[in-house]
């Protein structure tokens, strides 16, 4: 399987970053040794002194498929859980500076815990899912999917010309604003409209 990330999906979290509007969805990979699940800790890596949270709004892809027409987006996935986008900001800005890849700073080990997913089904309007991420018993980051640039089905539609999507791809679909840097000891809880899904200790 792999993890397709979207990056600037929300007008607020591109303004903190300071980054440019983007004219069409941005996304990169992260490798299925990026996964991590069943609420395990994060062991902080050695090679970076400046790891992010980023909760996100995921999407488990349930068919194979390949350009996706928009209209017929919403049959390729059935199931949204939350997960945490790791990234080593410090690795990012030095890549991003040199016009490198993103690999490094974004497809570590780990760096992609995921909670348990609920079916699609179980949400009045997916273009109003809400969640947050509580950052040591205090709420740092906010969402909804209602102020995504670019929505779920436009995601798969824009993705799925350039990459077929299999059954058990992931995608993340970006972060609102509230990112911050995470360090040992800390406690990551995230909610996905007002429920608990997933946790994370770093270590
Ligand atoms: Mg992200």
């Amino acid at each position: 399987m792999k993890i397709i990330c979207i990056g600037r999906n929300y007008v607020e979290h591109i303004k903190e970053l300071n980054s440019a509007m983007p004219t069409a969805p941005v996304f990169f990979l992260k490798p299925d040794t990026a996964l991590l699940t069943r609420n395990r800790p994060f062991y902080y890596p050695g090679f970076t002194s400046e790891i992010h949270h980023e909760v996100e709004l995921v999407l488990k892809i349930s068919k194979l498929g390949k350009s996706i027409g928009r209209d017929f987006a919403h049959a390729y996935y059935d199931e949204i859980g939350l997960g945490l986008d790791f990234t080593a900001r410090d690795l990012q800005d030095d890549a991003k500076k040199k016009g490198l890849p993103w690999a490094l700073s974004k497809g570590f080990d780990n760096a992609a815990p995921v909670s348990r997913f609920v079916p699609k089904s179980r949400f009045p309007d997916l273009r109003n899912i809400s969640f947050h991420l509580d950052l040591n018993g205090k709420t740092v980051q906010k969402g909804n999917s209602s102020l995504m640039l670019y929505p779920f089905d436009e995601i798969i539609a824009y993705i799925s010309q350039f990459m077929t999507l299999r059954t058990g791809d992931l995608i993340f679909t970006g972060t609102p604003a509230g990112v911050g840097p995470i360090k040992p000891g800390d406690l990551l809880e995230a909610y996905l409209e007002g429920e608990p899904a997933l946790k994370c200790r770093i270590k």
